[in-house]
């Protein structure tokens, strides 16, 4: 059984200003989450990610469908039902919305305090929160004296206080550089295997998704346009806004500038293809390429490791006769397409 499910849910907020038309945020979303599965949603800025996430705590109310958590439908909770229901709802955001004016532990307690605990009960839970997100030493600290890396592992604490089994988490490392993300990003890990929660992701970064989510939902306009295990979403998107976007959150293929300059320091014809663990191998399409007399440099690209599983992007410059390079590209194209980047637009 899912321990979250949207049926049909659409949310139309009333018009902005007065000449304007309502707006659609969420339109006819069906989905469902397994209790333990880690789900990301990815998608353009003001497809609606947000506002499921909100749907979900129950912070907005759907104009049709209904969002059910453990199979009892939110919409129209009372005062108390709705508390029960958000202690069992964590959420961390991606400024963190930490209270400066509390330390560490009183970050940590607040919703703890909230929900009616005894101080003997908040000390030891907070102790035991502190030690799991690595922060035991950092209980007096305020928010101001921390990094952002230990920020959002305050915030993690306080998500995961009234023990939670879901948690939801709204672009929670864009904020974060590289390496603090890789370790924002192994706690979560953590809270999903260890401690068993159920978590919903918004990002738009492919690390978050590629470490972290078993499954991905891609939106666009309000709707979810595909939706998979993540290898194949990422690796073969089928939707073509699915394919702009990852094209945009993968670094390993060349766009705009990158091109350009490629263009410049390249005199040969300029191909991409995607390499997929299981049905694409490089060395056909190298081998194919030597075979009719073409020479080929790489250029650009990367592989990505996506849950033990290979997928990523190599971009080549071919030069030889004209003709050898279009049959040659022609022939290889049978193993992977080999897209011209003059073509790609
Ligand atoms: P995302 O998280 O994908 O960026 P959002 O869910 O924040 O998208 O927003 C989806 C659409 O709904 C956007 O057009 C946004 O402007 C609109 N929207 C979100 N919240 C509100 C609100 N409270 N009132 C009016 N419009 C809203």
């Amino acid at each position: 059984m899912s321990l979250i499910r949207l049926s049909g849910v659409s949310k139309i907020f009333p018009p902005p200003t007065k000449d304007a038309a309502p707006v659609t945020a969420v339109d006819g979303v069906d989905l469902s989450i397994a209790a333990g599965e880690v789900c990301g949603i990815i998608g353009y800025s003001g497809a609606g990610k947000s506002t499921v996430l909100r749907l979900v705590n129950a912070l907005e109310t759907p104009t049709a469908g209904t969002v059910e958590i453990d199979g009892r439908d939110v919409t129209g909770l009372r005062e108390r039902e709705l508390r029960e229901l958000r202690s069992d709802i964590g959420m961390i955001f991606q400024q963190f919305n930490l209270f400066e004016s509390r330390t560490v532990a009183g970050n940590i307690a607040y919703p703890l305090e909230i929900a009616g605990r005894s101080r003997a009960e908040i000390a030891a839970r907070v102790t035991e929160l502190l030690q799991f997100v690595g922060l035991a030493d950092k209980a007096r600290s305020y928010p101001e004296q921390l990094s952002g890396g230990q920020k959002q592992r305050v915030g993690i604490a306080r998500a995961l206080a009234t023990n939670p089994r879901i948690l939801l988490a709204d672009e929670a490392t864009s904020a974060l550089d590289p390496d603090t993300t890789q370790e924002v990003l192994a706690l979560l890990q953590r809270v999903n295997r260890e401690l068993g929660v159920t978590i919903l992701v918004i990002t738009h970064e492919m690390d978050v998704i590629r470490t972290l989510a078993d499954r991905v939902v891609v939106m666009e306009h309000g709707r979810i346009i595909e939706s998979g295990e993540v290898f194949d979403v990422l690796s073969a998107p089928r939707h073509a806004a699915t394919q702009r976007f990852v094209a945009s959150i993968i670094e390993d293929v060349p766009g705009g500038d990158q091109l350009q300059t490629l263009r410049d320091r390249h005199p040969g014809r300029i191909v991409t293809f995607t390499v997929r663990d299981g049905d694409v191998t490089q060395a056909d399409v190298f081998a194919t390429l030597a075979a009719h007399g073409v020479r080929f440099e790489l250029i650009h690209g990367g592989i990505n490791d996506i849950r033990g599983r290979v997928f990523g992007h190599l971009t080549l410059s071919l030069t030889g006769e004209d003709r050898a390079v279009t049959d040659a590209i022609a022939a290889a194209s049978a193993f992977a397409p080999l897209i011209e980047e003059d073509v790609r637009g």
